[in-house]
């Protein structure tokens, strides 16, 4: 029973006044506190009152409404996971988090998901591109399960009741103080506040806090080659940093402030810390056909011997989209009206250049709005991640995106979310049985 009282609280005079609103029970049941009701929140809240049904589970939330990012997630029908099952394989997908992610994978992963959510009644299917959703297309399906799983395991959900500040006494409890002035006590604490920096603020006084920055965004470019192309989709990219290693592929999307995509997501998750560092100014070089220069040379020169009374403008190679083929001419200065048999030697240099070796000043970013996230967060090497628990505090536990973890977009963040929650659900209950 959960129940208000008056108290003093002896390390801290400033809560004299305050009322504590005390989770323990007149019995040994534990109280365990989860602090956010998002993706990390409710599975970690859930497993754990599944696995010990004595326990009291609270879920407390800043908000009105819990799952909020679940709800607009995936454009409104939440890409749950990504059907790739090998745990060696899905880590590849997370430039924070990778080598700490594998052991979680190989206790919760993506199949795992499909088995928790089709046990429950939703039902979940697999697209071409292996991101996963429910079969419903709406995310409030999603939401109705995880809210109804927690209700039948009587977990406790307290909207608008923002934690603005925790510590843990003598005896290990937490307290966690809330912004209109209650307290509550805790046996253990699970944090899965997504990325509030308020939160790591708190924290800050126990781990460390990795800075956070932004990660899959979009590239701001202004350039003639792109101009009146937006909508336009290059299929296979290849996309180089000036002065680093950095190097992703995929389909290319011009927008129509610059370009998107696969490929430039792709590079704005591994590139976050370092775009962030460059304030978002830099050079990229644009590979549009996806092959070697010395490949995309023989194919041109093959061409010209194969098709020499065509126009080059009118027989664009390598599934470049005529309009950016006709663009990529004028810019090399190649005349319209030009023949390929008519192609000198300098002309065909300056093609396979810009074909291969496309550069562009990108002058700041954008957000993607159909899935963006925050790389930083909580260091990672400060957490068991057997058991999601803080190697610095003990009972205090942590899921989702609160830590330094994020991936690239596909469900990936979500898979990252289920499993961290699921470990310190799991953890929390044995640590109470
Ligand atoms: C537009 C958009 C679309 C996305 N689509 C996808 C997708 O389709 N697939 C995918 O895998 N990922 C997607 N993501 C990323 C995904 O939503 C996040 O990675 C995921 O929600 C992280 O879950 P979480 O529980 O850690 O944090 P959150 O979902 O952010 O939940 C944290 C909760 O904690 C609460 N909270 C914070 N501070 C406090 C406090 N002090 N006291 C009490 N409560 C607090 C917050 O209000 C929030 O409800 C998307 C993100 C965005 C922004």
């Amino acid at each position: 029973m959960i129940f208000l009282y008056h108290s003093l609280f002896s390390n801290e005079l400033k809560l004299l006044k305050a009322y504590y609103i005390c989770a323990m029970n007149e019995g040994s049941q534990p109280t365990v506190c989860v602090i956010g009701g998002g993706a990390a929140g409710f599975f970690g809240a859930i497993t754990c009152a599944e696995y010990i049904r004595d326990a009291q589970v609270i879920i407390l939330e800043q908000t009105q409404t819990v799952l909020n990012k679940v709800k607009i997630s995936g454009g409104g029908r939440c890409n749950v996971t990504h059907a790739c099952f090998e745990p060696k394989e899905l880590v590849q997908f997370y430039p924070r988090g990778q080598k700490e992610l594998l052991g979680p994978f190989f206790k919760f992963q993506p199949k795992d998901i499909f088995d928790w959510f089709e046990y429950r009644g939703v039902e979940l299917k697999t697209e071409k591109d292996n991101r996963v959703f429910p079969v419903s297309n709406q995310s409030s399906t999603i939401i109705d399960c995880l809210v109804e799983s927690a209700k039948a395991n009587n977990v406790k959900i307290w909207n608008q009741t923002k934690i603005t500040d925790l510590f843990q006494d003598k005896n290990n409890k937490w307290h966690l103080r809330t912004g209109n002035g209650h307290n509550i006590i805790a046996d253990a604490v699970l944090v899965a506040t997504g990325s509030s920096p308020y939160i790591w603020e708190v924290l800050g006084k126990f781990h460390e806090i990795v800075e956070p920055v932004p990660s899959l965004f979009t590239f701001n470019i202004q350039h003639v080659i792109l101009s009146d192309l937006q909508g336009i989709t290059i299929p296979h990219v290849e996309i180089n940093i000036d002065g680093h290693k950095l190097q992703t592929e995929g389909p290319l999307l011009i927008t129509h402030w610059g370009l998107s995509g696969p490929a430039i997501l792709k590079m704005s998750a591994w590139g976050a810390r370092l775009f962030h560092a460059m304030d978002y100014r830099f050079s990229i070089h644009v590979n549009w056909t996806g092959l070697k220069t010395n490949e995309v040379e023989r194919i041109l020169m093959k061409q010209k011997i194969d098709q020499p009374k065509k126009q080059i403008v009118n027989s664009p190679l390598f599934d470049i989209p005529s309009r950016l083929w006709k663009n990529l001419l004028n810019y090399t200065k190649i005349d319209t009206s030009t023949l390929w048999s008519q192609l000198d030697d300098y002309q065909l240099q300056r093609l396979k250049m810009i074909l291969t070796r496309c550069t562009f000043k990108v002058n700041g970013k954008s957000t993607f709005k159909d899935e963006f996230v925050t790389a930083g967060g909580v260091v990672l090497e400060e957490v068991d991640f057997r058991t999601m628990e803080s190697k610095k505090m003990k009972n205090l536990y942590f899921a989702g995106e609160v830590l330094d973890i994020d991936a690239l977009t596909g469900g990936f963040n979500f898979q990252a979310a289920w499993t961290t929650g699921y470990l310190a659900g799991i953890a929390i209950a044995n640590r109470f049985e």
